[in-house]
């Protein structure tokens, strides 16, 4: 397999670059994100390489989600926030910066400000099972 020897978090991996570990496991890494929108934010990554959430095996995703619970647990123990996101960025176009998949877990408490922009639209009538169609035959193709 290649080493993706230009990918930042492979080479976190392999432990040429230095970051703060909080959880390791043969498939997992969870690491303090080095710029955090809070104090205690985490990055969660499978230890394979795939670019995208949509490139991630099943088993591999199972690996990494099934660390979830423990560390959302221990965030909110160590940094006293009183809930979190779990986020990731597919694509440039959603903010993705770094192209080995990964998981941002963002202390919350109130007035902390962060967020984004939660707007609601409405769909026009019919448009809904229209849709709902369309990803069940793209799910069924997939199978
Ligand atoms: P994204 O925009 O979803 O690709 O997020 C990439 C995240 O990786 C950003 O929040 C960065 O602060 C973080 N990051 C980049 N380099 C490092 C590093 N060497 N150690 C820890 N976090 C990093
Ligand atoms: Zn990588």
């Amino acid at each position: 397999m290649a080493d993706h020897s230009d990918c930042i978090f492979c080479r976190i991996i392999r432990k040429e670059l230095p970051c703060s570990v909080v959880f390791e496991d043969e498939a997992v890494l969870a690491f303090l994100d080095i710029g955090p929108l809070a104090e205690g934010h985490l990055l969660v990554i499978p230890k394979q390489h795939h670019a995208k959430v949509s490139d991630v095996p099943t088993d591999v995703m199972a690996a990494v989600a099934a660390h979830f619970p423990s560390l959302g647990r221990a965030l909110l123990a160590v940094t006293g926030a009183t809930g979190f996101n779990i986020l990731a960025n597919e694509g440039k176009v959603a903010g993705q910066e770094v192209g080995h998949v990964h998981f941002h877990l963002i202390p919350r408490a109130a007035g902390d400000g962060l967020g984004y922009r939660w707007n609601p639209t409405e769909y026009a009538s019919g448009r809904m099972g229209e849709l709902a169609t369309k990803y069940r035959e793209v799910l069924g193709e997939d199978a």
